[in-house]
């Protein structure tokens, strides 16, 4: 009598119970991905209208999460533009972008003395700039 009838009595809830929380749990993984693709925006937006501050910034964890898997970096140089693939990036998923900068050099017209430096454009989903004339880091 007892295991069967408070299965009877409690199974339906308890299973229901269990269907709402995974429901809530993928509901705050999808808010956590729509908060990081927001706060990457918002960053990328303000670099391009203003030109900055570029800190504080999104991680790549960030960025990634949020789907904006380029970061587009421009020599200061010879403004050579590159897209740079976040998720084959040699950094830990939780080094803010803005750390990248100064990592980043110019291949294009670097001399054995002087690799110029480059600065951060902006973030994309997709790769806009094919040319990949900078150094990984
Ligand atoms: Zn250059």
């Amino acid at each position: 009598m007892g295991t069967k009838s408070r299965e009877a009595i409690f199974g339906g809830r308890l299973h229901g119970a269990r269907i709402r929380a995974r429901a809530a749990r993928e509901e705050v993984v999808l808010a956590v991905r729509k908060a990081d693709r927001a706060e990457a925006e918002q960053w990328s937006l303000q670099l391009q209208t203003y030109g900055g501050p570029a800190q504080p910034s999104p991680t790549i964890g960030q960025c990634l999460n949020g789907g904006l898997g380029w970061l587009e970096v421009e020599c200061l140089r010879c403004r050579t533009q590159a897209s740079l693939p976040l998720d084959a990036i040699r950094r830990t998923r939780d080094t803010p972008i803005w750390k990248l900068e100064a990592s980043l050099r110019c291949r294009n017209c670097a001399t054995r003395r002087y690799r110029p430096p480059v600065k951060l454009v902006k973030l994309t989903a997709e790769r806009e700039i094919e040319r990949y004339a900078l150094d990984r880091l």
